[in-house]
């Protein structure tokens, strides 16, 4: 069974007269102990399929199942058991809430998943370069800082399904393989990972480069 598995999924936005398809018949099949990197240029999809892979947008055709379970045409609040239960995520717009620390935040994420210990949260954020901000507020973080938090978020339950967006995105080289190396270790402790890039060093580490283009996939 593959971890997550979207069949002909179709995603229509309307704005004025104009109809624009965001998703038109995309099929992606991710297993677990898999890393792929989603690329294509900016307005062909990528944060639409990312969401309604999550469950957090409503796909308007196609079926997306987690685990064998189906995440589409459910209510919200199945949707958010599955997302809580399955996924790890780093959305474009951030996962962190402002008014809690980053400390805060991954404890909250431990507490919703019922997964992870708040002794592990120290290594959570060594690994990824933010030593010393556990206690930091989101508003205090620079853009790569920030996206690194949420990421920690986003792997604090050890989710078998590691969906980001844009996660090296203001950071330098160095920054960039620590985030790199924390992925790929992931992975290969059995998570499906799918990463939307535009970093060639992400890309050249993935087992599987996916392509999309105006709202389908041309390549992966
Ligand atoms: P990127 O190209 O960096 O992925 P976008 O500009 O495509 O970012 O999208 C950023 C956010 O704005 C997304 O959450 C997307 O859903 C929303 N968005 C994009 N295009 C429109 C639009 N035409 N009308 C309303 N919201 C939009
Ligand atoms: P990407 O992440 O690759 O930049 P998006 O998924 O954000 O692409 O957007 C795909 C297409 O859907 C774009 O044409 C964008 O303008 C449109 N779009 C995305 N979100 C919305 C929205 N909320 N309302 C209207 N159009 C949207």
């Amino acid at each position: 069974m593959p971890a997550l598995e979207a069949t002909e999924l179709y995603r229509f936005y309307h704005s004025g007269d104009d109809e624009v398809m965001a998703l038109r018949g995309v099929a992606l099949t991710l297993d677990a102990g898999e890393f792929a990197a989603l690329r294509g240029p900016s307005g062909s999809g990528k944060s639409t399929l990312l969401a309604c892979l999550a469950g957090l947008d409503e796909p308007d055709g196609g079926v997306v199942s987690v685990l064998g379970e189906r995440v589409t045409r459910r209510s919200e609040p199945e949707r958010a058991r599955l997302r809580a239960r399955h996924f790890g995520m780093l959305m474009q717009s951030g996962n962190l809430f402002e008014h809690l620390t980053v400390r805060a935040n991954i404890r909250l994420q431990m507490e919703i998943s019922g997964r992870g210990r708040p002794d592990e949260i120290g290594g959570l954020l060594g690994g990824l370069g933010l030593d010393g901000l556990a206690d930091a507020l989101p508003s205090h973080l620079s853009g790569g800082e920030a996206a690194r938090a949420g990421l920690a978020v986003a792997l604090a339950a050890k989710p078998a399904i590691l969906l980001c967006d844009e996660p090296t995105a203001e950071v330098d080289e160095a920054t960039e393989q620590l985030v790199i190396d924390r992925l790929v270790e992931n992975c290969r402790s059995g998570a499906a990972v799918l990463i939307v890039t535009h970093s060639p060093a992400l890309a050249a580490r993935a087992d599987r480069i996916v392509d999309i283009r105006d709202g389908g996939i041309v390549h992966g």
